[in-house]
């Protein structure tokens, strides 16, 4: 297969963790004999020091040219104050926007060998993987807000068609893996979420029969996901709300550095990142933890590609890597931790 790479390293320690990524994705082209031609540019702070815009035309172009986007992190300590008015974040959100990337995948595995890094129990981890859904372009983040001296408003609202298609998504997802779709709301007390629900059962009823629908409340689903994480397959749920599940999910694996993220609008063109930031506080030392990023390189192949097997093939590297105790600084190391590029050589030894 031919395929045309977007690559996005953007800051701190994302040209790190993307470098390893990317020998990954070499590595499986030349096994399967694919193709790949990656192409670089920059986006987030480093582009706006080079052309005072986080996402120039040039890399909006490519985004927009490519089959896949492999997106490393951004922002540095530089444009933290959140009333600059060019800020690093602002290149993510307009390409997330241009490309119309709706839904935003978290999947959460827990790899036996660094259960002792998660803060629960390895009992409640054992079997445990999500695939939680994040509506990504509707709801309050996005709605009308006002504001007063003494008051403040912010609209949430929602559309048939934007829940119908993280739906469908997620039943979709659903059927290929334990068949068990659980749509999150707060359909007790919202209107959105009652609007939610009235989508969500009649597709699951007339569209996938097959995949067992449970509704819960967000609250709930908060304390469910801590309390008995390995029950849940696929979770679909609206943008606030997935902003925080998943954040809380990404606690199970132990570490930001074991969780990659996928964002897809409607084609196969979607954006992959690790669910971590630019780590400033680590950046350009080579010691971060890289396989988020090649675990996001995995969902690249799969989703936009379609090469499902050899996405299992880097998740299966990965896991073993872990297995043997290659272990980044973020892992509790026993001994010497292993650097970024030590940690990118063991998953290549065993592609
Ligand atoms: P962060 O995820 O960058 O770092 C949080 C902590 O986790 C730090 O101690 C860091 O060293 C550690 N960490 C993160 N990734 C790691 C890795 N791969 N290996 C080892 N340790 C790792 O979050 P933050 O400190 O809140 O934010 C730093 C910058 O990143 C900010 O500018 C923020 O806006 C930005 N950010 C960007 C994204 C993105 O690009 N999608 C996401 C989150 C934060």
């Amino acid at each position: 297969m031919k395929a045309l790479i977007a690559l996005m390293a953007g800051d701190g320690i994302g040209p790190e963790v993307t470098a390893e990524a990317v020998r990954c994705l070499n590595v499986v082209a030349r096994q399967h004999g694919h193709d790949f031609a990656f192409e670089a540019a920059p986006v987030g702070a480093i582009a706006i020091e080079t052309t005072g815009s986080p996402l120039p035309e040039p890399t909006l172009a490519l985004a927009k040219r490519c089959d896949a986007i492999l997106f490393g992190a951004i922002g540095t300590p530089k444009y933290a104050d959140p009333t600059l008015k060019v800020r690093p974040e602002q290149g993510l959100l307009k390409l997330r926007q241009e490309l119309g990337l709706y839904a935003n995948l978290r999947p959460v595995t827990c790899f036996p060998s660094v259960y002792d890094v998660s803060p629960l129990k390895p009992e409640l981890l054992a079997g445990v993987d999500i695939m939680v859904i994040r509506e990504l372009t509707g709801g309050i983040y996005f709605g009308e807000k006002t504001r007063t001296e003494t008051s403040a408003t912010d609209i949430c609202t929602y559309t048939v068609a934007e829940v119908e298609r993280i739906v469908r998504l997620g039943a979709t997802l659903a059927r290929a893996r334990r068949g068990k779709l659980c749509s999150v709301d707060k359909a007790n007390v919202l209107e959105t979420s009652r609007l939610w629900r009235s989508v969500v059962q009649p597709i699951m009823k007339d569209e996938f029969p097959d995949v067992a629908l449970e509704h819960m409340y967000i609250d709930a689903a908060a304390m469910h996901l801590l309390r008995r994480p390995s029950d849940f397959d696929v979770v679909i749920t609206e943008n606030m709300f997935g902003d925080i599940l998943t954040d809380e999910a990404s606690m199970l694996p132990g570490s930001l550095g074991l969780c990659p993220s996928a964002s897809l609008g409607t084609g196969t063109r979607g954006l992959y990142e690790p669910i971590h930031g630019s780590a400033p506080d680590i950046a350009g030392r080579g010691i971060a933890n890289p396989y988020a990023t090649i675990l996001s390189a995995a969902m690249l192949l799969r989703h936009s590609l379609g090469l499902e097997s050899e996405a299992r093939q880097i998740e299966a590297a990965v896991a073993s890597a872990l297995a043997d105790g290659v272990r980044t600084a973020d892992l509790k190391p026993t001994g010497q931790p292993a650097n970024t590029r030590e940690a990118g050589d063991a998953v290549v030894a065993r592609l």
